[in-house]
């Protein structure tokens, strides 16, 4: 008997381990729900639904061709041994998994039982990380390289088995997730995620480089792909064919009405997405410690008061609170409106990054460990090889939502303030106030931190640790290691 182990590669396109596997005679095809990985303080409900969208929407697959997809609960090792106590398993295929310290450590589990019981565990590569490598020199080329491979076809699974395993005490149906309460804006599964993909290359993608930034424009312009790369509903390489596919269609009709942009800045973005996970790939500590470890202890004492605040959508700015809200609402924000969250958080709250990162880990549906925590220290200003960016939540409302139509959808306490005091709603007489029903303290907070005194004050001790000798020799090491060897246009 051979396994295939599905982990975060729902689906059954572009699947090269899943097609190895299907060759065998004697084939299965697992998905484990595993205890301590829900349990963990990144996982939610979210992520569960949409997990269990997918596995819906493969099983169904399975079956239309006379296959069978093996669900369990319970831990992975314990599962895995059940499984080799019953059947005479000669292989487990596998695409790999970059995550989180607990992955890892279930991964190290699982391959000392398999090295115990004389398993082979085979280990695909899925997109265009690369393992083992100690520098970006080169990556680049590889990357390119890699998605230009051709796709595999969808595997025909009508071999893989029912398999009965004996899950009387040891496996544990207790699970433990932390609960989400969001209103649906995806669907699982590897139709929807095709579905998506169609749409945003022929339809909704074409505003999508003026619309990026706008917390309004960009539900609907963004191509909203990232949770199905998250948990393999599509590969980055389908994405970037069917995107080089569309470009050159659009070339030969001499597109000059802003697709062609569009779908440039898409695509150099796919190529960061493997960018980042690489970093978490050659350095996993980053998970929990400072690229640059100059930086350790800066923030090492902690406002309860200004992170429930942060966390609550209650800081008294109103592009900060509407946009936290969104997020816990709906599991998706844009690239700027996060960035913009974990700014305020970290320079004018000065609040530690790895708390902030777990905490909005359970809200984003498309948690990406690699993306996550490095973007959390590119705004949190630790990496050294990064430039520190503080975003202003008064000038990105200005900027992006001028007429307060965002911020009165998800502050709705703000729905009386007039445009001119919606930036400032603190700044209104109490008289007035008191006359639109909105009083400043009561339905609306007070402004939790000044941002200009806490930028100046986050600035200055971010420059003095960054100046000093031990902090540049560290930055050259990180840019060693991690930079990009793109040349910025
Ligand atoms: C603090 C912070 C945390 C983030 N955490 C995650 C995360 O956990 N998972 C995640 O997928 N993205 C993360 N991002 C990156 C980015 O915000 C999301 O990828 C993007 O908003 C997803 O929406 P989309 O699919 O519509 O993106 P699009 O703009 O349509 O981009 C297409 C794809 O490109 C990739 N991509 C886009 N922007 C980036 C970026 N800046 N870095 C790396 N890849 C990118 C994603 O895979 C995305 O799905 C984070 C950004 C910040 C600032």
């Amino acid at each position: 008997m051979n396994i295939f182990w599905f982990r975060r590669d729902l689906r059954l396109g572009d699947n090269r381990a899943l097609s190895d596997l299907s060759k065998f005679e004697e084939c299965g095809a697992v998905y484990i729900h595993d205890a301590s990985l829900q349990s963990q303080d990144d996982f939610s409900s979210l992520h569960r639904d949409f997990i269990d969208e997918s596995l819906n929407d493969l099983s169904k697959n399975f079956l239309d061709c006379g296959g069978f997809l093996n669900i369990y609960e319970g831990e992975s090792v314990e599962i895995f041994s059940s499984l080799i106590s019953t059947y005479d398993i000669h292989r487990v295929y596998s695409n790999s998994e970059i995550g989180s310290k607990p992955i890892r450590e279930r991964d190290l589990a699982l391959e000392k039982l398999f090295k115990s019981q004389r398993v082979e565990w085979l280990v695909y590569q899925n997109n265009g990380v690369v393992g083992q490598l100690k520098n970006r020199d080169g990556w680049s080329e590889s990357w390119n390289k890699k998605m230009y491979k051709p796709i595999v076809q969808d595997v025909n699974v009508s071999r893989t088995k029912k398999l009965e395993i004996d899950s009387s005490d040891s496996i544990s149906h207790k699970l433990k997730i932390y609960k989400v309460d969001h209103q649906k804006s995806y669907n699982g599964g590897e139709k929807n995620a095709h579905d998506q993909l169609n749409y945003f290359l022929n339809s909704s993608g074409k505003t999508y480089s003026s619309d990026i930034s706008s917390p309004l424009r960009s539900e609907k312009s963004c191509s909203r792909l990232s949770p199905y790369l998250t948990f393999g509903n599509l590969s980055i390489r389908q994405i970037i064919k069917a995107t080089r596919n569309r470009q050159t269609e659009l070339r030969e009709l001499k597109s000059r009405d802003g697709w062609l942009k569009s779908l440039s800045a898409f695509s150099s973005r796919l190529r960061w997405h493997c960018h980042f996970i690489q970093k978490l790939e050659m350095q996993p500590e980053l998970e929990y410690t400072n690229m640059v470890r100059a930086f350790d202890g800066m923030r090492d004492s902690h406002s309860k008061i200004l992170f429930n605040a942060w966390k609550n959508g209650i800081t008294g700015y109103p592009m900060v609170d509407a946009c936290m809200r969104f997020l816990k609402k709906t599991g998706w924000i844009n690239f700027r409106m996060r960035a913009m969250l974990v700014s305020f958080a970290s320079y004018n709250l000065w609040l530690d990054w790895r708390s902030t990162s777990k905490y909005l880990s359970k809200y984003f549906l498309d948690y990406e460990p690699g993306i996550h925590y490095n973007q959390f220290q590119m705004q949190s200003g630790v990496t050294g090889i990064n430039s520190i960016r503080i975003y202003n939540p008064v000038k990105q409302q200005s900027d992006h939502d001028p007429d307060g139509t965002f911020v009165r959808r998800w502050c709705p306490e703000l729905r009386s303030v007039p445009n001119e005091y919606l930036l400032y709603p603190h700044l209104m007489s109490e008289t007035f106030q008191k006359k639109i029903g909105c009083i400043i303290g009561k339905d609306y907070s007070k402004p939790v931190v000044d941002i200009k005194l806490s930028a100046l004050k986050a600035k200055k001790i971010i420059y003095s640790i960054k100046s000093t000798a031990k902090a540049k020799q560290m930055s050259q090491d990180a840019y060693l290691m991690h930079g990009s060897r793109r040349k910025r246009k």
